[in-house]
């Protein structure tokens, strides 16, 4: 069964959407709140489909970018999704519980708890970079926490959208998951929806046109956004580690990760020797890169040219520019989208490459001379996604952690917290808004409502008229 609902059939306004809404609202509304047992059930087959279906996600995330590394979409879409899959069963007899809270002596001996309720229909869109992991892993989070689900993945990558579309159907009651394909006009009717709650992941902009979609109908959003992640190597810091796990983090997807490092600040005497070391790196990470399986291309023509027009913007500005490896003849092709990684030096606020999210395998390269420079220059950019810092002794960490604002922090690597299940994962200020993984994610997608019992007998009747003496010995502490 297939689980598409394309945008034309229905009859209502916006192509049959608020229908489904609609569907899946009285849905919840009819059916009891889902047991634990339940929601786990719905957990392991979620699991046990991708798990099943490995060898089509690998084929369709290929078609989608032209080349995806096998080990990327095993990896970094299909493994964790499964993880956090396993971290959301493993974990949610715990968090269903409800919270004992305390209660003030003039209450006692009432009662206080937190039931963590679902939200009801929650809906989630999703991007093309990691076009299996962003959809599943809020959609889990959203089963997990027992809501019903609408997804609307991206139209970026027509293959992988039709397979996830194929497996929720056969799994799911279009009443519990339903799948809408479309592009951003799509998006637009679907964010304008009065969901219970939206989960968007995806650019600035767009988030953007979403929270304001969203407002009309005081919809909560979770915005999962991008921008420029910098990288702050300390003075001393061992150069040839940072930069083996740099290039690692810049180009892993051939660079399309929302928590790649965007750019790197560097101390100014350190740069000719970082530059040395990257490309050495680079070497050993993906020998012959202009032909290696291992390196993923630039998901379409559009997004090529971007990057390619990023380049010739910096070299007009004066930037110096070095390309590493070489293509061959195979990826030389026209159709290829094989893009070579590339340094660039001397760069300034003028150039495109220091001004957009990159993207893609661009390395800009900022020196500094004291690390509170380095701090500053941060500062005084939109608050990042990510930030990473490689440094010596743990001081000079410590001080970038404490002086400046991201929605996350990796100290000595990147892009690694992704994966780190127990870890919120969210932007702060431009980058996002809202968290999900760990329990931050489940309670994102609960009401936290609370609850006060009141027993046959309390002391707080004294604050009721008519006022005497119980009212005078309970004001006596009250107000002191
Ligand atoms: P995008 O914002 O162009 O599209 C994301 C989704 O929004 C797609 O499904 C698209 O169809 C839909 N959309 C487009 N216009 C819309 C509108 N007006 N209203 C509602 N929905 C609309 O993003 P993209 O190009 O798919 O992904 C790249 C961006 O996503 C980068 O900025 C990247 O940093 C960011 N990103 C963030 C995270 C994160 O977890 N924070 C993860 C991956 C990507």
């Amino acid at each position: 069964m297939n689980a598409i609902t394309p945008i034309d059939t229905g009859h209502d306004a916006d192509g049959g959407l608020s229908a489904i809404l609609e569907r899946q609202r009285a849905a919840f509304l009819r059916d009891s709140l889902p047991s634990l047992a339940e929601r786990r059930r719905d957990l392991t087959k979620l699991k046990e489909a991708i798990l099943a279906r490995q060898e089509e996600f690998v084929a369709a995330l290929n078609t989608d970018f032209g080349h995806r590394a096998r080990q990327e979409t095993l990896l970094l879409d299909l493994g964790s999704t499964v993880g956090t899959i396993k971290y959301l069963h493993g974990n949610l007899r715990r968090w269903m519980r409800a919270e004992r809270r305390s209660v003030a002596m003039v209450f006692f001996p009432g009662s206080n708890r937190v039931v963590y309720q679902p939200l009801g229909v929650v809906g989630i869109i999703s991007p093309w970079n990691y076009p299996v992991s962003l959809a599943l892993a809020p959609l889990a989070t959203a089963l997990a926490a027992g809501n019903r689900v609408m997804l609307k993945p991206s139209e970026m990558t027509p293959a992988t959208t039709a397979l996830l579309a194929t497996m929720l159907g056969d799994l799911f009651p279009e009443e519990q998951v339903a799948v809408v394909t479309g592009d951003a006009k799509v998006g637009t009717a679907f964010s304008s929806l009065p969901f219970d709650h939206i989960l968007f992941t995806g650019s600035t902009p767009v988030g953007r046109a979403v929270m304001r979609a969203a407002s009309e109908n005081l919809v909560p959003v979770t915005l999962e956004l991008g921008g420029k992640s910098p990288v702050i190597v300390e003075r001393g810091a061992p150069l040839r580690t940072a930069a083996h796990r740099i290039a690692y983090g810049k180009l892993a997807n051939g660079g399309q990760t929302c928590v790649a490092p965007d750019y790197l600040l560097v101390p100014k005497e350190e740069v000719e020797a970082f530059v040395a070391l990257f490309r050495e790196e680079v070497d050993k990470l993906y020998p012959d890169i202009g032909a290696n399986p291992d390196y993923t291309w630039i998901i379409n023509d559009h997004h090529f040219a971007r990057l390619t027009g990023l380049v010739v913007d910096a070299l007009a500005k004066g930037a110096r520019v070095i390309e590493i490896g070489t293509k061959s003849a195979a990826s030389a092709r026209s159709q290829s989208r094989l893009f070579l990684p590339k340094i660039v030096l001397d760069v300034t606020d003028a150039m495109k490459v220091m001004q957009d999210e990159i993207f893609g395998p661009i390395l800009p390269i900022v020196p500094y001379h004291e690390l509170d420079d380095a701090i500053a220059y941060v500062n005084a950019r939109p608050r990042p996604l990510a930030l990473y810092v490689f440094g010596t002794d743990g001081q000079g960490s410590q001080r970038v952690l404490e002086r400046t604002i991201s929605g996350n922090l990796v100290i000595n690597d990147t892009m690694f917290h992704y994966a780190q299940d127990d870890l919120p994962f969210g932007g702060v200020g431009m980058s996002g808004m809202g968290a999900y993984h760990g329990p931050e994610g489940f309670k994102s997608m609960s009401h936290a409502k609370g609850v006060y019992e009141q027993p046959r007998f309390n002391v707080a009747e004294g604050v009721r008229p008519p006022f005497g003496r119980l009212f005078d010995f309970l004001s006596f502490f009250i107000l002191r």
